[in-house]
């Protein structure tokens, strides 16, 4: 909590001072040069950036950036119109003065799911890792804008996500962050390099990007319909699911549910209401998996 408000009143600063630092370190190679050439107030500030985890490693940020107002009255909305002699006025105005939970929990129990498809989520995320991303994008029921590799460049030092299992191994993780530095070396002077021979901006660092490792961290705005994302949900929060796309992807149902808790409210890995769809791949926890995503529910 003390770092958390240490880190917002200090985060202008901290941005600033990370870049400067970022360009610093990736001109050095190793920890004992690091400690040679930075001075003391780098030093200083380099601890402190570690202390707080901003300093290049990252983590999953999510953010629910804009959704169909009123999503649930929409899809009653929607719903009712394929069982009602109504005309849409009267529709409208029957369903705003009513409470439409029991409606729509039928509806879903039914799996009538097309009205559900007219409430749609956009959400940001940063802090994920291009491996992750790519496991994302190949859900096609959805739109994505990410962060461009060509025209943003990454010579001022790019982000990574750390796998937990390599930062709890003191020699993996060693490996793990000289490997992103030599990365790191290897694009700049390949930047520099091809800045050398006329070939500037994008055109440098579309092939540049080439030795850029799957841990580079990337941003990406998508925008999902509720069906998709119960389907997206069911494959992602699951255990046998990768970790990185399945923390993301119980964020993301920890905010979708806030403003659709009826939609959301059975939302989850396959194995929720049903048996383990995985067969004989189950993580065998259906219990413990059972209990965490009914607790998101209170
Ligand atoms: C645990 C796990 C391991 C995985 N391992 C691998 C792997 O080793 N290699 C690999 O390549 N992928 C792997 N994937 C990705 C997986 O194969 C799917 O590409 C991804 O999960 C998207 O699922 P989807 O196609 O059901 O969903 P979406 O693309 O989100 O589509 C939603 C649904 O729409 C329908 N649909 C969409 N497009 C079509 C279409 N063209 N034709 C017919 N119906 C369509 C389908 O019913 C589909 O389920 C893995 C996924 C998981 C969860």
């Amino acid at each position: 909590m003390i770092v958390f408000a240490r880190y917002t009143l200090e985060k202008n600063y901290l941005t600033e001072r990370k870049s400067l630092l970022k360009i610093r370190l990736f001109q050095l190679t190793r920890d004992n040069d690091r400690q040679t050439v930075l001075s003391a107030n780098e030093h200083d500030t380099y601890a402190y950036l570690q202390e707080v985890e901003i300093l290049m490693e990252t983590t999953v940020k999510v953010i629910l950036l804009r959704h169909t107002p009123d999503p649930e009255e929409v899809v009653a909305m929607a719903a009712k119109l394929c069982y009602s002699p109504s005309d849409i006025e009267a529709l409208k105005e029957k369903i705003e003065a009513k409470d439409q939970n029991i409606f729509l929990k039928r509806l879903i129990e039914m799996h009538h799911m097309s009205p559900i498809e007219h409430a749609s989520f956009t959400f940001a995320i940063e802090g994920i890792s291009r491996a992750c991303s790519h496991q994302l994008v190949r859900h096609r029921l959805a739109s994505y804008s990410q962060q461009s590799q060509r025209y943003v460049s990454e010579e001022s030092g790019f982000d990574y996500v750390v796998p937990p299992l390599i930062k709890e191994d003191e020699e993996l993780y060693r490996y793990f962050t000289d490997f992103m530095t030599q990365a790191q070396k290897t694009y700049n002077h390949t930047v520099k390099k091809l800045n050398k021979k006329g070939i500037e901006g994008e055109g440098a660092n579309q092939d540049a990007r080439f030795v850029l490792p799957n841990a580079a961290e990337t941003k990406i705005m998508l925008t999902m319909n509720a069906r998709e994302l119960l389907h997206f949900f069911s494959q992602r929060c699951c255990n046998r699911a990768q970790w990185e796309i399945r923390r993301m992807a119980v964020e993301m149902l920890k905010l979708a549910k806030k403003v659709a808790p009826v939609i959301f409210e059975k939302a989850g890995p396959g194995c929720l209401y049903a048996p383990c769809p995985e067969g004989s791949h189950t993580c065998g926890k259906i219990k413990e998996v059972r209990k965490t995503f009914l607790a998101l529910s209170i």
